[in-house]
């Protein structure tokens, strides 16, 4: 035995002895369970996994890695696919926290919930249906994960309440040195304020566990969107790649006229055609998509180049004056087709714009065949029509380059506009996979030259994205460090992940 696993072993052999309630997981069920099933390079899959029931047993799990200098790597339901999924850096033991998966609170006409980290989306969606509660979620396109855990990543769905980490409020936390906070009002004792109220005096502390290795998340407090009175979807089918700017620009007029609460989003035809066909279906071998299959997809599945679907809730009156806008606006665009559905409270849910989550968005992996996967490119632009056409152009020029097809969504939200671009690819054909490995670096580099962040990154490529944040010789990294050191100086949560640039 290495010394290192005869260090983990002491490790889990104590918390056997001394925490209560646990699983611990070793071996090849761990091995597969823990993992990243996307991954581009092929990973052993985690050596040990600690799966407490409580918040007091996570304390006493991190208590217990300060002393035997143990790494954990919380993970809320390990579901983080594309970026990911429950694959954990090696020096690690993952403490799945799947198992606490109490609903502890939903409040009705508050709009709020408390969760613990396992709960998934389906469980809190079936929680809601079973006892009636006019209460919607935003769901992300994959909805077998955990609230919380797509939360701490900044998981998006549609809805207003569609960026998720802006609904936080309130954490329960086990920091790194084991002590255990509540953040804002709940550190205040019996009061009722804790998923009221975002802020409390002083600095708001639930960001700093956000895309974070600081602590871990062991409660929630989450706002839900009360049910609308009423609702209009408009999908809007675009013929032209080019009218990709003209159609941001007008959806950010829209935004900034306050007219639209949810981020229209606009996705071009691989979106539908990788959920319901495979690439097999429209050309032969491995080269992209060309005209004349694309062609071939958006008339046989009847979409458009770019497909913008845009959600709007709230009183009739009010909708009715957001709809005629929208309207205006998006026939002003050239070559597009406007579909408008609307749905008033008491029609019946199935056909109401709300978030019901499944593992559809999955099925997209399988575009390139039964061994295909993904992995997401999540970066933000401004919010302009020519940047947003310009990047768009070259990355599509990149991914077909690289013998790829083209599978983006861009959110337009506030202030700027969110890209997910889905990299499809046969995780059989280890070539693509390596082309795959240094695009995806060079995608980082051209996007911090232009000035571009990362969004949401997979682990292998965290430290990556983290390096391009220089300014002051990278005083923002060091500042997170002095941060690190202070809530959990042994280095015990997820330590090559946030600020640190080690790479895995
Ligand atoms: P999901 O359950 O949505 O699939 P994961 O559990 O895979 O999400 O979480 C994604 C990442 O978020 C993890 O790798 C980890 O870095 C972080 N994370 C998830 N849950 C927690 C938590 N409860 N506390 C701290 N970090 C967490």
């Amino acid at each position: 035995m290495t010394e290192a696993a005869d260090l983990r072993a002491h490790f889990l052999d104590e918390v056997g002895r001394r925490v209560g309630d646990v699983e611990i997981v070793t071996g090849a069920a761990c091995a597969t369970r823990y993992r990243d099933p996307f991954a581009l390079v092929p990973s052993a899959g985690a050596e040990a996994a600690i799966r407490p029931g409580s918040a007091s047993s996570v304390q006493a799990i991190v208590q217990i890695a300060n002393t035997f200098g143990a790494a954990l790597w919380p993970i809320s339901r390990g579901e983080n696919l594309g970026y990911g999924g429950a694959a954990v850096s090696d020096k690690c033991i993952v403490l799945d926290l799947m198992r606490m998966n109490r609903i502890l609170e939903v409040n009705v006409p508050d709009g709020f919930c408390l969760l613990e980290p396992g709960v998934s989306f389906v469980e809190l969606f079936e929680h809601l249906e079973a006892h009636d509660i006019p209460l919607w979620l935003s769901v992300p396109g994959y909805g077998l994960g955990s609230v919380v855990g797509n939360a701490l990543e900044r998981g998006v769905g549609n809805s207003p309440y569609g960026d998720h980490a802006a609904q936080i409020c309130g954490l329960e936390v086990v920091l790194g040195n084991g002590d255990l906070i509540r953040t804002g009002m709940g550190a205040l004792s019996g009061s009722g304020m804790w998923q009221r109220q975002k802020t409390a005096l002083g600095p708001r502390l639930d960001e700093l566990f956000v895309q974070s290795n600081l602590g871990v998340v062991t409660k929630m407090g989450l706002w839900l969107m009360p049910e609308p009175e009423a609702s209009v979807v408009v999908d809007v089918e675009i013929e032209e790649r080019e009218t990709l700017g003209a159609c941001i620009e007008a959806l950010a007029s829209l935004k900034r006229r306050g007219l639209l609460p949810d981020a229209p989003v606009v996705s071009n035809y691989l979106t539908k055609a990788a959920l319901v066909s495979r690439r097999s279906d429209w050309i032969d071998g491995s080269t992209p998509l060309d005209v004349s299959a694309i062609d071939r997809v958006r008339k046989k599945l009847g979409v458009g180049w770019w497909n913008a679907k845009i959600r709007i809730y709230g009183l009739p009156t009010v909708l009715e004056i957001a709809l005629h806008s929208t309207l205006e606006a998006m026939r002003q665009l050239p070559a597009c087709t406007c579909t408008v559905s609307k749905w008033r409270r008491g029609a019946p849910k199935h056909l109401a714009p709300r978030g019901v989550p499944s593992g559809e968005g999955l099925v997209n992996s399988r575009w390139c065949g039964s061994t295909g996967a993904h992995i997401d490119f999540a970066w933000t632009l401004p919010l302009s029509g020519a940047e947003v056409l310009r990047n768009s152009t070259e990355m599509e020029k990149k991914l077909f380059a690289t013998g790829l097809d083209y599978h983006s969504s861009f959110y337009v939200r506030d202030r700027h506009v969110l890209n997910v671009v889905q990299i499809l690819f046969d995780q059989q054909d280890s070539g693509m996979c390596a082309a795959i490995d240094a695009l995806y670096l060079s995608l980082i580099a051209d996007a911090a030259r232009d000035g571009f962040g990362m969004h949401r990154v997979p682990l292998r490529y965290r430290a990556h994205a983290a390096e391009m944040f220089g300014f002051g010789g990278h005083a923002l990294a060091q500042c997170r460090e002095r941060l690190k050191q202070a809530l959990d100086p042994n280095g015990v949560i997820s330590p090559t992940k946030a600020s640190s640039t080690e790479k895995v």
